[in-house]
């Protein structure tokens, strides 16, 4: 035979605190941790009368502590009971607050057990209004240790006067490189420096549409700059160039694709072209016989 039964006093249960607890519980209320420091230095939160190490008075010095702390151990309660601080999920921790030589017990609101292992930071979140009491902190809540943040970066890019150049150039479908003068090499994109002997360039040089494939890759993950996957891009030797440029291949199955392939330009509409290398739609093979490299 079994019966329930409930102590308790209505009206609630009034008891002095003492001079130490009385203490913290005043400091509570104004929203500060305070600790009580030993004979031998250490710091006691929650504070005692006695020191428990030497059995001794503990010494009057107060010392303020935390707020934050970290968990040394911790219960997860899956099914919070009336009168638990949380009315979710939580556990039971023990805190040692910062500055503090022990821990105390409070209700930390974690999300899931697997979010505070031993070690993790957690901060106080108080009460709006306080009276004297430990539950003048609602709970203890882990410390921001991450964020998700959009990342959007828009620019302005100003091109150079040998990049505006060649853009315009494209732009009107032709490609302007430049010849140094020094070492007779033809660059493109047209630039206003030698990369080989630094000399500056002052020859313009128009070059043909129409290049050789000297090496190419073919691309298996979509690009937002190319049709449609596979796609192949590829350096093509311009004629009349001494550098590759990298375009893209259309208009043969990428498999096809293959070094000393001859290949010309295909433009975008004249109406839809822009200052930029998207007015080169790809390029595609003019069937003329293969180079040798
Ligand atoms: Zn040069």
């Amino acid at each position: 035979m079994t019966a329930d039964h409930v102590l308790e006093f209505p009206g609630g249960y009034t008891r002095t605190t003492g001079p130490v607890i009385g203490r913290f519980l005043t400091e509570l209320r104004d929203g500060r941790l305070v600790g009580v420091r030993t004979g031998e230095g250490r710091t006691l939160v929650p504070p005692l009368e006695y020191d428990p190490a030497t059995g001794d008075p503990v010494t009057g010095e107060w010392v303020e502590v935390g707020p934050a702390g970290t968990v040394t151990a911790s219960a997860w309660v899956r099914r919070p009971l009336d009168g638990h601080p949380l009315d979710r999920p939580f556990a039971w921790a023990l805190i040692r607050l910062d500055g503090a030589d022990t821990a105390l017990v409070h209700a930390v609101d974690a999300g899931n057990p697997k979010a505070l292992p031993p070690g993790t930071r957690v901060r106080p979140v108080w009460r709006a209004t306080r009276t004297g009491h430990i539950t003048d902190i609602s709970h203890f809540a882990p410390e921001v240790t991450k964020i998700v943040s959009p990342i959007r970066a828009a620019y302005k890019l100003t091109a150079s006067p040998a990049l505006t150049r060649f853009l315009h150039g494209v732009r009107d479908g032709i490609f302007i490189g430049g010849r140094c003068a020094v070492c007779d090499k033809v660059y493109v994109p047209y630039r206003l420096t030698c990369p080989g002997c630094g000399n500056p360039i002052s020859e313009e040089v128009t070059l043909p549409d129409t290049g050789t494939i000297t090496t190419f890759a073919i691309n298996n993950l979509p690009d937002p700059r190319a049709p449609e996957v596979p796609f192949v891009s590829a350096y093509i030797l311009l004629d009349g160039a001494d550098i590759p440029m990298i375009a893209l291949v259309g208009g043969i199955p990428a498999h096809e694709v293959r070094q000393g392939m001859r290949v010309r330009a295909v433009w975008v509409p004249e109406d839809e072209r822009t200052l930029s290398m998207s007015n080169i739609k790809w390029f595609a093979p003019t069937g003329e016989p293969d180079v040798e490299l």
